[in-house]
C-alpha cells in the first residue's frame, strides 16, 4: 500500500519555519544575471573583494599536501589552531581564554548555529536588537527560541538602549545577542555602552553572544572593544563568535569559532562531533596562518573600505530620497530610502523597499539587499566591500532614475 505524504506533514516543523537567506538569495540572483551576460553591479554579499593575502593561501597549499591533513583530525579543531586563537584573542581584545575554551567551526555562521543549540531550549526568549543580522533570528528559531525584537533607528545609531533591553525582559529571557561593529548597520557601542549593556546582563543573569566577527573594520575614533574584557564578572554566562572571513578575506574558506566557558564549548563540540567532526584540516591551516601573522594586510583592507565609504556616502547623498547614518565599522552603508518609496518611476511606484530593491534589479540591474531581510523595512543595505567604480556607477544609475 501506498501512503500519501500530506503537505502538512512533510517536513519536520522545525525546518518549515525556517526561511531562506535573502542577501546570499539576492546574491545568487545578482551573479546568475552577470552569468547571463547583463551589467550587473552587485552591494549585495558582505564580503570582502579581495584575494585571501598570498601567505595564507600558501599555508594552505602546503597543508594541501601534508598526508596528515587527508585524514579526521580532532573534531573540535586542530590542537595548534585552537591553541592561536586563544593567543589571537589576547592579542586583538585583551581578553584571555584557554585553547579549550575554543570551539573551530565551519565559519562564524556555525559558531551562531552552536551557540542557538547549546544554550536555547524551547519557549526560551532571546532580546534580538533590530536591525539584525539576518541569520540570527532564524537560528534562534530553529533552537526553539522565541526573539523578543528592539526596535532601534538613527537616533541611536541603530544601538539598543539598556532601558530598551530591560523592558524587553521577562522570567524567560535567556539571552541577549549583541553585534559590534554591526551588520548590516555598520553601528559600533562605545565602550560606556557595552560596559552598560554587560552589566545589565550580568545582573539579571542572561547569556550574552557577542559576535565580534568585524572587529578589526572600525573608522574614525569608534574602537572596538569585548564585552567580557570591559565587564569581566559576565566571562561565565558570554559567548564570542568570531573567524577569518572578514578580517582577512576569507569568506570561501569557512573557517571560524566559539569562545566561551568550558561546559559550553565542550557541549557544543560534543554536537559539532556529531553534525559535523572536524573543519577542513586545509581551511584550518590557512586560518592558522592568518591569525598567527600579523595584522598588515588588515589594516590596508581598512584603509581601502575607509575610502570607500565616504565616497558611498558622498554618492548616496546625491541620491534624491535617500539618506544615510554615517557608519562606524564593517562595511555597509544602511540607507533610509523612506523618502524614495510610493514615487513612481518608469511606470512603477515602489511601495516598499523590498519592491524599490526589486525594480532596482530589474530597471537598472543593481542588487541591493532590502532592510526587510534584517527586519527594518524602509532601508536599503549596501555592501560597500566592491570597487570604487563599481560603487561610483551603481549610485550612479540609482541617482539618474530618480532625477
Ligand atoms: N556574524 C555576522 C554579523 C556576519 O555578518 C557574518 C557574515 N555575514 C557572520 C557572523 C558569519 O560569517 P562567516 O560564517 O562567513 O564566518
Amino acid at each position: 500500500m501506498v501512503v500519501l505524504l500530506d503537505d502538512v506533514n512533510r517536513l519536520s516543523q522545525r525546518i518549515s519555519a525556517v526561511s531562506e537567506s535573502v542577501t546570499l538569495a539576492i546574491d545568487a540572483k545578482a551573479k546568475a544575471m552577470k552569468a547571463a551576460g547583463e551589467p550587473v553591479i552587485s552591494f549585495g554579499a558582505g564580503e570582502p573583494d579581495f584575494p585571501t593575502p598570498v601567505p595564507i593561501v600558501e599555508a594552505a597549499i602546503e597543508a594541501a599536501k601534508d598526508p596528515k591533513n587527508h585524514r579526521y583530525s580532532p573534531t573540535s579543531g586542530l590542537p595548534e589552531l585552537r591553541k592561536a586563537v586563544a593567543a589571537k584573542t589576547k592579542r586583538d581584545s585583551g581578553y584571555e581564554v584557554t585553547a579549550s575554551q575554543v570551539l573551530i567551526t565551519n565559519g562564524g555562521k556555525q559558531a551562531v548555529e552552536h551557540a542557538c543549540m547549546t544554550l536555547i531550549d524551547p519557549g526560551d526568549e532571546v532580546i534580538l536588537p533590530v536591525p539584525y543580522w539576518t541569520t540570527y533570528p532564524e537560528l534562534i528559531k530553529l533552537a526553539g527560541g522565541v526573539s523578543v525584537l528592539v526596535d532601534t533607528d538613527e537616533s541611536t545609531g541603530f544601538k539598543a538602549t539598556v532601558a530598551q533591553l530591560e523592558a524587553a525582559r521577562t522570567e524567560r529571557t535567556k539571552a541577549l545577542v549583541f553585534v559590534s561593529p554591526s551588520n548590516p548597520t555598520g553601528g559600533v557601542y562605545t565602550r560606556d555602552e557595552i560596559e552598560a549593556v554587560g552589566t545589565w546582563a550580568v545582573e539579571h543573569g542572561i547569556w550574552v553572544i557577542t559576535d565580534e566577527i568585524y572587529e578589526h573594520i572600525t573608522f574614525d575614533d569608534a574602537k572596538f572593544y569585548s564585552m567580557p574584557v570591559l565587564v569581566p564578572e559576565i566571562a561565565n554566562q558570554c559567548v564570542i563568535v568570531n573567524g577569518v572571513a572578514k578580517t582577512y578575506a576569507m569568506t570561501g574558506w569557512r573557517v571560524g569559532w566559539l569562545i566561551g566557558p568550558d561546559d559550553v564549548i565542550k557541549a557544543a563540540g560534543n554536537r559539532h562531533s556529531h553534525a559535523t567532526s572536524n573543519v577542513s584540516n586545509v581551511a584550518q591551516h590557512a586560518a592558522l596562518a592568518a591569525v598567527s601573522g600579523d595584522l598588515s594586510a588588515a589594516a590596508e583592507m581598512r584603509a581601502t573600505f575607509d575610502r570607500r565609504r565616504h565616497l558611498i556616502l558622498d554618492l548616496i547623498d546625491k541620491v534624491d530620497g535617500m539618506t544615510c547614518l554615517e557608519p562606524k565599522g564593517a562595511f555597509y552603508a544602511f540607507a533610509n530610502v523612506k523618502g524614495m518609496l510610493g514615487r513612481e518611476v518608469q511606470g512603477v511606484a515602489p511601495q516598499s523597499s523590498f519592491e524599490l530593491a526589486e525594480m532596482l534589479l530589474e530597471k537598472v540591474k543593481v542588487a541591493i539587499v532590502p532592510g526587510e531581510a534584517f527586519g527594518a523595512p524602509g532601508y536599503l543595505r549596501f555592501s560597500y566591500a566592491t570597487s570604487d567604480e563599481a560603487i561610483a556607477e551603481g549610485l550612479e544609475r540609482i541617482a539618474k532614475l530618480y532625477a
